[in-house]
């Protein structure tokens, strides 16, 4: 069942409002499923935007901070729980651990390595949670071309391009996800 839903996404705000927006309508949806989000703790860019949105719309936040960046005084003080833990790859097995679900929402190179490593496992047997891509403004087109590509030169033989999450609306991301949540 679908409790937990984990959100990756970018310490920076993106050039355009609609990617404020679309993080914040996502927070609404999360709340308004009675979802926990699970995120990086940070109150840097979308990552404080939608950690705050749920919060203000009744919904319970998990942060799960490195040591390094709480030191620097990244930490979203006002969430429901803040987990410290000692790196990068304790924060990524901490949060595939502990959420049902993922979305990576629009964001750069942490926020691919995360959505990457959860597939990664997925598709290896570790875990069996459903992964989406949340593709405001078409923010993950081009990624979802070059994993076709990938797919075509069957260098992608696990994993069907075709049975990928890839979903604009939260509402029905977070509808897909729930589907496919055991
Ligand atoms: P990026 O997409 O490169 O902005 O990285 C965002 C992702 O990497 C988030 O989901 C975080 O887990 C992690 N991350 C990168 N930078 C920070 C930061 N300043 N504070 C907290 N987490 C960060």
């Amino acid at each position: 069942m679908l409790k937990k839903i984990c959100v990756y996404c970018g310490s920076a705000m993106g050039v355009s409002p609609a990617y404020t927006e679309a993080m914040r309508n996502l927070g609404k949806a999360i709340a308004a499923n009675g979802l926990t989000l699970v995120y990086g703790g940070s109150h840097a860019g979308q990552m404080g935007i939608i950690a705050d949105e749920v919060l203000d719309n009744g919904g319970k936040v998990i942060g799960i901070m490195t040591e390094h960046l709480d030191a620097k005084g990244l930490s979203h003080m006002g969430i429901t729980e803040l987990h410290i833990v000692k790196d990068m790859q304790a924060r990524k097995a901490s949060m595939i651990e502990t959420a049902d679900a993922f979305i990576a929402a629009p964001g750069g190179i942490g926020t691919l390595e995360e959505y990457f490593e959860t597939l990664s496992n997925f598709q290896l047997g570790f875990h069996q949670k459903p992964i989406g891509l949340f593709n405001v403004s078409g923010y993950y087109d081009r990624l979802m071309d070059a994993l076709r590509y990938f797919e075509t030169q069957d260098f992608m033989r696990n994993t069907k391009t075709d049975a990928l999450i890839c979903e604009a609306d939260p509402v029905k991301l977070i509808g897909l996800l729930k589907k496919n949540t055991r």
